[in-house]
């Protein structure tokens, strides 16, 4: 197995050159004084957890699993002492708020680090970003009197957040839980009921863990809007925010045995007349946890992202290594009795597709956070408003492709190595099962291509594209000054008029016929998914051009980005005609068999 490497040298390029993070951070007052010398010292420190700490404990973690007894969970050998280091780093409380213990930094910062930790350890970094969504919930939506007695340990790392949404008959469908919420006469809660699935529902890494529940009262309205949400300590906790000694009734029923991500404990959640506490407006709890899914969607598709990675890490340098066949242009290596598989144009196909896409996805990622950033922390109301709907369209997109991108990049990686593939001791059939679990959690991808369709463009009427559209054209006219560009901008203008002129088409199908959404939707978030790579891999081409045409920066590092980028546009673009005519085909082919002819 390849020792996973953090790949600093392209993230701190998108950063300084693609995203100008340093002049964005200078213009929000809560990040002015997040400067390029900070970024990079604490993007190198999480690397250096993410190969040390992280990585040692991927496989055996995996091997070992999680373990249940009597409702209680052990993860496995060597996460707690992790866990603890993590904790005592101040990760945990990096992106909180400073007025609680938080550090205060940015999204557009913390997804990178996301991305190495999901990479060298996903179960791991499981852990991390439940409670840094469960902070962040908290933090936007509690009373002050919640965030004070919980968030400042939740920062610290001592206690851990999870998210329980899930029941045994109700998943996609949130709105048909049966979890009830019963008042109090003191203003607290009684919680009945069974969550499933429940991610860091119960471990040993922390002292006390804080569920975020959803749950109705009797007299709720049915449907979504009659959810409501709830903090329930697993351990009481006093005014000061110390232990009572009492234990909630909340307890851990059994854990899942899975495919992959073995050490992240999911778990089986009863609430026996739990006290918990309402967290924001009754009856808002799922709009208030949408918060929260926002960011924990973009962590899927850092995950797939970061498991890309890592296989493409290990990949590449098999390649380079393995000795099989000649290379068809005449032999390469005359002195062995073959050469290296990195000669054949089919392996650099599966290296290059890879490796495109990582890029684009990262690269993806970051424009998503810089949205959040901006629709949270930009002094200028126009400005955060125009960034939420950004990320109202962008989060979909970025969850549901880069997770697939990243499963099918691990496949491939999976595939350079033949049958040391297949085996656990290259570590990439691990990479394929701890892939797999982020194209179906947070919102099946299938439903997150639904919620682009549906909500974000036909019933939004377009509205949100028309800004990302504003956004390239904006992009493009500034591009056209960089020497080298135009003969990469034109596709870019092609781009924008496929999805427009795809767009305009299906919004005025819906209209006749209700299941052209549904059967249009997931070729149609694809094909914005492949124009947003599209799109970025230009930003990152005019960055790359411009900084080799200065002379600046290193050579063969632009150099690779460019090849790359060339591979992009000439072999992975033109999927978007058949995307288009798949999207055109509409919904009679899908809808003509009836439930008994399948
Ligand atoms: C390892 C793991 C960890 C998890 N962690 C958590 C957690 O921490 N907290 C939590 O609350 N949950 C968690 N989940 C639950 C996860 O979010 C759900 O499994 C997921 O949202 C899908 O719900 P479901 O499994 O009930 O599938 P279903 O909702 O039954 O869907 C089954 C299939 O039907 C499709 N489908 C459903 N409805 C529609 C529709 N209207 N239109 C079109 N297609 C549709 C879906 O896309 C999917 O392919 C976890 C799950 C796993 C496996």
């Amino acid at each position: 197995m390849a020792a996973y490497r953090a790949p600093l040298a392209d993230m701190r390029f998108l950063l300084a050159n693609v995203f100008a993070a340093e002049e964005l951070f200078a213009s929000m007052p809560v990040t002015e004084e997040v400067s390029e010398d900070l970024i990079s010292a604490i993007l190198e420190e999480a690397g250096k957890i993410a190969e040390g700490l992280l990585a040692p404990i991927n496989q055996s973690g995996d091997q070992q699993a999680c373990t249940w007894n009597d409702g209680e969970v052990t993860t496995p050998t060597g996460f707690k002492d992790a866990y603890r280091a993590y904790a005592e780093g101040g990760w945990a409380g990096l992106t909180g708020a400073v007025d609680y213990g938080g550090q205060g930094m940015p999204k557009l910062l913390s997804a990178l680090i996301e991305e190495m930790f999901f990479a060298a350890n996903s179960s791991f970094a499981l852990y991390a970003i439940l409670n840094t969504g469960a902070t962040l919930t908290l933090s936007e939506h509690a009373s002050e009197e919640l965030k004070a007695r919980y968030l400042p340990k939740m920062y610290e790392g001592v206690w851990s957040g999870t998210m329980c949404l899930t029941e045994p008959h109700a998943g996609t469908d949130l709105g048909i839980i049966r979890t009830k919420a019963v008042p109090e006469e003191d203003g607290s809660y009684r919680i009945t009921g069974t969550k499933i699935f429940i991610t860091a529902g119960e471990h040993d890494l922390t002292e006390n863990i804080i569920h975020l529940v959803l749950a109705k009262l009797p007299d709720a309205p049915p449907g979504p809007r009659g959810i409501s949400l709830f903090l329930v300590p697993r351990n009481m906790v006093d005014e000061n925010s110390e232990l009572t000694g009492e234990r909630n009734n909340v307890s851990c029923g059994s854990i899942e045995h899975k495919m992959g991500i073995r050490a992240s404990a999911t778990c089986v959640m009863n609430f026996d007349g739990a006290r918990g506490w309402l967290v924001g407006e009754l009856n808002n709890g799922l709009s208030n946890m949408f918060t929260m899914m926002n960011y924990e969607r973009l962590s899927m598709g850092l995950q797939g992202n970061g498991l890309a990675e890592s296989s493409y890490q290990t990949a590449a340098q098999y390649a380079r290594e393995r000795l099989q066949g000649r290379a068809p242009s005449g032999v390469q290596n005359p002195e062995a009795a073959a050469d290296p598989i990195i000669v054949h144009p089919d392996v650099r196909r599966m290296l290059l597709t890879m490796r495109a896409n990582i890029l684009a996805g990262r690269a993806l990622s970051m424009y998503a956070a810089l949205q959040l950033d901006t629709s949270r922390f930009h002094p200028d109301n126009a400005a955060r408003a125009r960034a939420e709907q950004l990320v109202a369209l962008l989060i979909p997109v970025q969850k549901a492709y880069a997770s697939d991108r990243g499963f099918e990049a691990c496949v491939l990686g999976q595939q350079v190595l033949g049958g040391h593939g297949y085996v656990a001791e290259w570590g990439q059939e691990q990479n394929v099962r701890d892939a797999r679990i982020a194209q179906i959690y947070e919102g099946a991808n299938g439903i997150q291509a639904l919620d682009l369709m549906g909500r974000k463009t036909v019933r939004s009427n377009g509205e949100l594209l028309a800004i990302l559209l504003e956004e390239i054209h904006e992009f493009s006219e500034q591009a056209g000054t960089v020497v080298g560009m135009n003969r990469y901008l034109p596709v870019l203008v092609e781009a924008g008029e496929t999805i427009k002129s795809v767009t305009r088409e299906l919004i005025s199908r819906a209209e006749d016929n209700p299941d052209e959404v549904g059967a249009a939707s997931y070729a149609y978030m694809e094909l914005l998914g492949l124009v947003l790579y599209a799109f970025m891999w230009q930003r990152i081409l005019a960055s790359a051009l411009q900084q080799r045409n200065a002379g600046a920066g290193d050579q063969q590092h632009l150099g690779g980005l460019i090849k790359t980028g060339d591979f992009f546009f000439a072999r992975l673009w033109p999927k978007h005609k058949s995307l288009v005519a798949e999207i055109q085909a509409g919904a009679e082919s899908l809808m003509a068999l009836s439930a008994e002819e399948f």
